[in-house]
């Protein structure tokens, strides 16, 4: 789509009669290129209930314009909402450089407005702020750190999984409900989407996805709890868990603004859903998917045992992200085209926080030591690699090293996201303990909130916010530390 040629006149708005605003989903934004980003909407005028929209294809204007009155339109036009696909946009929208506001009409309503824009060119270092964040179970609390997010005028989201709980309509962790998803655990495309589009009916996430462009992986709640592969956690039949993992990577599909075509048929066949992303000569992003390829976890996924690791632990064979996936990391590692620093954008603790040879959870790296090998030793300490992770719902940093904890050499930094809301699964009252962990830095895990990172070609920043309880909605925000890691150093220092 053009985006320089004016004056541009606005597409007519094509006609549709479903009797309510079919834009209560809000929009998003996603996968920002040098070229553009993934415009998103999903026409849902009943969201709650299938979604209310007739059962064929439907024609959606869009604009994009520089200013959020859309006064001069820099480019407009129509494109189809598939029924097949929940009546989910996925347009994508070539952007010049700078911040654009974009939205999208059928028949007479306006969707709200979304800001987006592109990723920088090469050879363009200028600082970069973004998010991270991951885990937000609806039921465990409010999502006063997305409006915190959306408020900070970030670069981008990244979001690393668990945007979904599958849980039904009572808290199954023993957490304090504070609003419910008052219907059963989904298993069905349907029931997937009616779950996306309560979490998305949410003013603060909606507001979060349209103050700019996100980056989305998953972890397992978009599916279901601690599922490796096509193995799920509660020992049902295989095949019959494909298929619904089919329909849930669907669902997660249809209502994230991924730059990428929609899940085979076949329950099979792989959904290629890792992605690299670069932002200028400042970042090379490397997203990942540790749930869709792994092997299940060792020793039937004891949790907290304090029993030496079982011998399992270490088969070669056993794998996080799949041969394919690790062969496509460690040649991106290898060549990573001049960018200043290198992200892994994933999902569960990377670092060894094995405790006296235990392997404390088996469902992150620590049960998969023989492929974090491989890529720990795929580090150049030189690429500044900095690990994002989430899904432990506590926050927490730390040195990686090449060979021994502790002593090795330093090839990269680990940031751990606490929960956007999900209830903390760690007692607070051990904090010491983990904290003792060689090369941990800090942990926190109280609090929820999410990481404000500030890039630039000398230094990172990394700012924890965090929100004082997501029990009640909007409470304050505070800071609870600030860390920085010096270019070259692989060493988060308290700043
Ligand atoms: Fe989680
Ligand atoms: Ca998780």
């Amino acid at each position: 789509m053009p985006v320089t040629v004016a004056p541009v006149v606005a597409a007519p708005a094509p006609p549709l009669d479903v009797g309510a605003d079919p834009f209560t989903l809000g929009v998003a934004s996603g996968d920002p290129d040098a070229d553009g980003a993934i415009l998103w909407t999903r026409l849902a005028p009943d969201p709650l209930a299938g979604g209310g929209m007739p059962d064929h294809d439907v024609d959606v204007a869009w604009d994009v314009a520089r200013d959020p009155g859309f006064a001069e339109l820099a480019a407009s036009g129509t494109t189809v909402a598939h029924a097949g696909h929940g009546h989910s946009v996925h347009l994508e929208a070539s952007l010049g450089p700078g911040w654009w506001h974009y939205r999208f009409r059928v028949g007479p309503w306006t969707s709200p407005v979304g800001r987006t824009r592109a990723a920088p060119p090469a050879g363009d270092e200028a600082e970069v702020r973004f998010a991270s964040a991951s885990c937000q179970n609806y039921q465990d609390g409010y999502y006063t750190a997305h409006a915190d997010i959306a408020a900070q005028q970030l670069d981008f989201v990244t979001f690393l999984g668990d945007y979904i709980y599958e849980g039904g309509p009572a808290s199954v962790d023993g957490q304090v409900v504070v609003r419910t998803h008052g219907t059963a655990e989904p298993t069905t495309l349907a029931g997937y989407r009616a779950r996306y589009a309560l979490y998305k009916s949410d003013p603060q996430l909606q507001a979060a996805h349209a103050s700019c462009p996100w980056f989305v992986t998953w972890d397992d709640h978009e599916v279901e709890n601690n599922y490796a592969g096509t193995v799920p956690s509660d020992g049902s039949d295989e095949l019959a868990f494909a298929e619904r993992r089919r329909q849930a990577y669907q669902a997660w599909w249809e209502h994230q603004p991924v730059r990428l075509p929609p899940p085979p048929d076949d329950p099979l066949a792989p959904f290629t859903i890792h992605r690299a992303a670069t932002w200028g000569s400042l970042l090379r992003l490397y997203v990942l998917d540790g749930r869709q390829h792994r092997s299940d976890q060792a020793c039937g996924d004891p949790s907290l045992s304090l029993d030496p690791a079982c011998p399992e632990t270490f088969d070669e064979s056993r794998t996080m992200l799949g041969d394919e996936q690790e062969r496509w990391l460690l040649a991106g590692l290898a060549d990573r085209g001049g960018a200043a620093w290198t992200a892994l954008v994933q999902q569960t603790v990377f670092g060894d926080v094995t405790l006296g040879g235990a392997v404390l959870n088996y469902d992150q790296w620590d049960g998969y030591p023989a492929q974090r090998n491989r890529i720990v030793g795929a580090l150049d300490p030189a690429a500044d690699t900095v690990v994002l992770t989430g899904d432990i719902h506590f926050a927490g940093i730390g040195t990686i090293r090449a060979g021994e904890r502790g002593v090795g050499p330093p090839v990269g930094v680990e940031l751990v996201a606490t929960s956007i809301s999900s209830g903390g699964r760690v007692n607070p009252d051990v904090q010491g303990v983990v904290a003792a962990i060689p090369d941990i830095l800090d942990v926190e895990l109280e609090h929820r909130g999410w990481i404000l990172h500030t890039v630039t070609p000398e230094a990172w920043t990394a700012e924890y916010r965090m929100v004082e309880t997501v029990k009640v909605p909007d409470a304050p925000m505070f800071v609870h530390a600030t860390y920085r890691i010096d270019r070259g150093t692989n060493v988060p220092v308290i700043a």
